[in-house]
């Protein structure tokens, strides 16, 4: 099987968003991020918490994101010379599977996107990609799950 899309993260940038995300979710409810990198490469040098586009979205415990936070993301990715690589959010224990509103509502209708769910609301702060849902966007609500060692996702020291 092609990986159509490998994506690089510095283990700084994978700390930080860890972090941002296990603050945001506090342990009681799901959260995520768009993860971001420079326009025409594959390396996510930085990211934005859906709740600083959509305020509401965390809101119930499970993610639901207004479709008008895409404006401020596309003005954000449009300013700084960034796109959207892949996507992030949390699931309550162990299982990092996709619900039907994972499998049915990409956050990003591209194919080769990549969207990670992370487990355990990002509590374990020694969170690496061990236990991580790895999900490829294929088009038409289809996804194909990699296995952290297949490097579709890969972190990096630097
Ligand atoms: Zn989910």
């Amino acid at each position: 099987m092609q990986i159509v899309s490998q994506i690089k993260i510095s283990a700084l940038t994978w700390y930080r968003l860890m972090r941002a995300l296990r603050i945001r979710g506090n342990g009681v409810r799901e959260s995520g991020a768009f993860l971001l990198g420079r326009q025409g490469t594959s390396k996510i040098t930085d990211f934005i918490c859906y709740d600083a586009l959509d305020p509401h979205c965390l809101d119930t415990g499970i993610i639901q994101f207004d479709g008008s936070g895409y404006v401020p993301l596309w003005e954000h990715c449009e300013r700084q010379s960034l796109q959207v690589l892949a996507d992030t959010h949390t699931h309550p224990g162990s299982w990092t599977g996709q619900s039907e509103l994972d499998q049915t509502n990409p956050m990003i209708v591209t194919k080769g996107h990549i969207a990670l769910i992370i487990p355990t609301y990002a509590q374990n702060r020694m969170q690496g990609l061990k236990g991580v849902g790895i999900y490829e966007y294929l088009g038409a609500h289809k996804w194909r799950m990699w296995d952290p060692k297949d490097h579709a996702v890969t972190i990096t020291l630097l």
